[in-house]
């Protein structure tokens, strides 16, 4: 039975209710009455149901289709300005139990070289990181309750926050570590971490159960209640995501947002972040194995409608996607992007020789991070290596407050400015610097209060000085 908040995985992601969400959008997908009004309805950008949501992807029609672009690049700026906080993610281990079909990490896969950061290899990997101008890293690793333990993961955090080197500080670790105990979460939001990411993979239990046939992950209704677990153990800020190619995407979408409405109902605070990977070639892997790829129209349509049925919720793309179709999405609601990444344990000190790939799948954008920053900044986007909401524990439903109420935008706009002068003084080519320097400029004067825009140019003045607070 369908029941947004019940604690029962097959209550709040209802198999019957999802078939139903289905026809219902195939019955109206070209009813134009309907259509109108959720339109509508979503310019007061309060989000809209899974339902509502599931009726504009389905929909055909040209003219609507734009309508829904149109209203997600105009939700994305509303609500995240022209800004895009840049992260990496960080590979600390491969060994993994499970048996997931589609990844590379699977048991089986007796030919990946599997590895383990030490926090000695940690510290170098971050001294690399922290050279790029990293601030905010997504800590990734299999499941190996043996080797990828609790207190591994406790000390790898703590490793990374306690290393100052030149200007650099990582001020903000996130984690997608596989799903845990309450306890655990607790530890971990002690340990300071910022959004737990857990993707679902697919939300049609059938297909989890047949994708995840071996190991811990194989138990559908514990890893999908974990968010729940997450919450109950202090973290507020978490970060959803499928994994689209696995399953039918308008299925996967609809458990997407049956998901967030569940947090939202049940604890108040709906998630931080959603993610939109696709299915990637990896070792043993080849997507076409897999019969529900989606094309790169279908993909947009996602990003465009998940924008404005959450509004409020940050969206992530990593460098699963090339340059092109990151372009395409940033438009659409994208407010967070990887760059520079490698998806190899150690890959950021020491490139893997050929026949020695760990790689957890093929990089499709391999631009350095200065290239990202200026490519974002020739489209008039502002890079921000802002994490200051977490250090001022402006998190979970407190930011989602700010979010939601357009207030946040106040404060961000000027740290970001002054987070990407910091980044250019310290990291940036002279090409790249030229250009942000122009780009800080115009923006500052955006900043909508006088006395604010005088603090704000004077901060800048001081960091173009070397002289920082
Ligand atoms: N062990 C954790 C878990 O169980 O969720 C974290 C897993 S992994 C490091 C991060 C994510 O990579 C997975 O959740 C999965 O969605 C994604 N992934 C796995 N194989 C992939 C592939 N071939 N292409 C693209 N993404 C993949």
């Amino acid at each position: 039975m369908y029941d947004v908040n019940s604690k029962c995985a097959d209550d709040f992601i209802n198999h019957e209710e999802i078939l139903e969400t289905l026809a219902y959008a195939d019955e109206n997908k070209e009813n134009i009455e309907l259509i109108d009004s959720i339109i509508e309805k979503a310019k007061k950008r309060k989000g809209l149901t899974h339902r509502e949501a599931s009726v504009l992807l389905a929909c055909p029609i040209e003219e609507k289709n734009q309508e829904i672009y149109k209203l997600a690049e105009q939700i994305k700026k509303d609500f995240y300005g022209n800004r895009i906080v840049m992260f990496a993610p960080l590979y600390l281990s491969n060994y993994c139990i499970n048996g997931c079909t589609y990844c590379p990490y699977h048991a089986k896969n007796k030919h990946i070289p599997r590895k383990q950061l030490s926090q000695e290899d940690i510290r170098r990997e971050v001294i690399a990181l922290q050279d790029m101008g990293h601030k905010r890293l997504a800590l990734e690793a299999g499941e190996d309750p043996v080797r990828n333990t609790m207190d591994y993961y406790l000390k790898s955090i703590e490793t990374i926050y306690s290393i100052k080197h030149k200007n650099g500080a990582i001020r903000r670790v996130n984690i997608n570590i596989a799903a845990t105990t309450v306890d655990n979460y607790r530890l971990l939001k002690e340990a300071g971490i910022g959004t737990y990411i857990l993707f679902q993979e697919t939300y049609h239990k059938e297909s989890y159960l047949e994708l995840h046939p071996t190991g811990p992950k194989h138990d559908y209704n514990y890893h999908t209640e974990a968010m729940d677990r997450a919450m109950e153990g202090g973290i507020d800020d978490v970060g959803l995501g499928v994994l689209f190619g696995l399953d039918k995407y308008r299925y996967e979408f609809a458990g997407l947002l049956m998901h967030a409405e569940h947090l939202e109902a049940a604890f108040g605070v709906g998630p931080h972040t959603i993610s939109v990977p696709r299915l990637k070639h990896a070792d043993d892997i080849n997507p076409e194995d897999f019969d529900n790829g989606i094309d790169d129209d279908t993909f947009a349509k996602i990003v465009a409608c998940i924008r404005i049925a959450v509004p409020y919720t940050g969206m992530i793309i990593s460098t699963r996607e090339n340059q092109k179709t990151r372009e395409r999405v940033l438009h659409l609601g994208i407010s967070q992007i990887s760059g520079g990444s490698r998806t190899s344990v150690g890959g950021y000190c020491e490139p893997e020789p050929e026949d020695e790939k760990s790689e957890q799948f093929d990089v499709s954008d391999n631009r350095t991070l200065d290239e990202v920053v200026r490519w974002l900044m020739e489209m008039d986007y502002i890079p921000s290596f802002c994490t200051a909401c977490y250090r001022e524990g402006r998190t979970g439903d407190r930011f989602m407050s700010l979010c939601k109420s357009g207030q946040i935008q106040n404060c961000c706009h000027p740290n970001a400015l002054m987070t990407l002068k910091e980044y250019l003084m310290d990291y940036a080519s002279p090409e790249t610097k030229a250009i942000g320097d122009k780009l800080i400029d115009r923006e500052v004067l955006n900043v909508p209060n006088e006395k604010a825009r005088a603090v704000v140019l004077e901060n800048l003045r001081l960091i173009e000085q070397d002289n920082r607070r």
